[in-house]
């Protein structure tokens, strides 16, 4: 029987965290101070369980494992992608994360990462990309701690889309809840943590050499597809679509019939609806498995669709 995969999120507590998590999704969050929602995931570091049907409570790495039918046959060793949602608070670290030749090392992927801005503060930034024009430029900088002439800082709103392919320095400033679609990686190199101490007075790790070999300089400005289409009682979005993801958001309202070429990462946003016998609210995830050729959802809704 074809059935969706609907997932049971796993939460990550953060210096940097907050309860928004809770106060804008209903989470059920350890802490005021979590950061993370895993909202689809297979990786070792947090994987989620399913909810419902035959695969109820296995790890969605396991049901990856042995149905590969599910998941348009993929021959991929780990589940490919994560999404999380991120509620930075505080500022995160300013970081860079490896491309897959530069991970191999820690026996992971790269990472390469996108944000959707879902809410943010009046005035909330984040830092994209630096000012340096070369490797020795960037040591010198860092050197002297001229962490404002470096940084380049970025004004974001609601319903902002940012891509950040590994190499890309970066951090998310106070105030800012986005859903994140990235490759299934766990590796973060940190250049910068503003000082801070944890509530054991410890500074996080930092890992200036694998960041400095990490990192993109001089900084290169990515292009986004940003390709809209309107069709079927929807808007469909298309924010980038390259060799590592396809990230869509589609507004509905109505019916409309979603056409299932591969196997889907879906998070509800916005609004109510329904999908097989299902009801659709915000902050829901699940997965579409391949086996559909598509499948009908109706309602007032917005949803983010990730697929590789
Ligand atoms: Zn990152």
């Amino acid at each position: 029987m074809k059935d969706l995969l609907i997932i049971n999120p796993v939460y990550k507590e953060l210096i940097w965290g907050g309860k928004k998590l809770r106060t804008f999704f209903g989470f059920d969050i350890p802490s005021d101070k979590t950061g993370e929602c895993w909202a689809i995931s297979g990786h070792k570091n947090g994987d989620c369980t399913i909810l419902n049907g035959i695969y109820q409570g296995k790890t969605l790495s396991s049901v990856f494992f042995s149905n590969r039918n599910l998941f348009n046959n993929s021959s991929s060793l780990d589940f490919p992608l994560l999404i999380k949602i991120i509620d930075s608070n505080k500022e995160t670290s300013v970081q860079v994360h490896p491309n897959d030749s530069l991970a191999i090392k820690s026996n992971d992927l790269g990472k390469t990462e996108c944000w959707y801005i879902l809410d943010a503060a009046i005035d909330s930034y984040i830092i994209f990309g630096h000012n340096a024009l070369s490797k020795s430029q960037f040591e010198m900088m860092i050197n002297e701690n001229r962490w404002n002439d470096l940084l380049i800082k970025k004004r974001v709103k609601k319903g902002d889309f940012i891509y950040v392919p590994a190499g890309t320095l970066h951090a998310m400033g106070a105030g800012i809840l986005v859903l994140e679609t990235q490759t299934s990686s766990n590796i973060t190199y940190r250049l910068y943590d503003y000082d801070r101490v944890d509530e054991n007075g410890l500074k996080r790790t930092l890992h200036l050499n694998d960041a400095i070999e990490a990192c993109i300089i001089p900084h290169k400005e990515p292009i986004l597809d940003n390709l809209v289409e309107n069709y079927q009682n929807a808007t469909i979005k298309t924010f980038i679509s390259n060799n590592f993801f396809t990230v869509r958001k589609i507004d509905i309202s109505g019916d409309f019939n979603l056409a299932v070429d591969t196997y889907l990462l879906v998070t509800i946003l916005e609004g109510t609806g329904k999908i097989l016998n299902y009801s659709l609210k915000k902050g829901m995830s699940f997965i579409i498995p391949s086996t559909f050729d598509n499948i009908l959802i109706s309602g007032n809704l917005t949803l983010m669709i990730s697929s590789v």
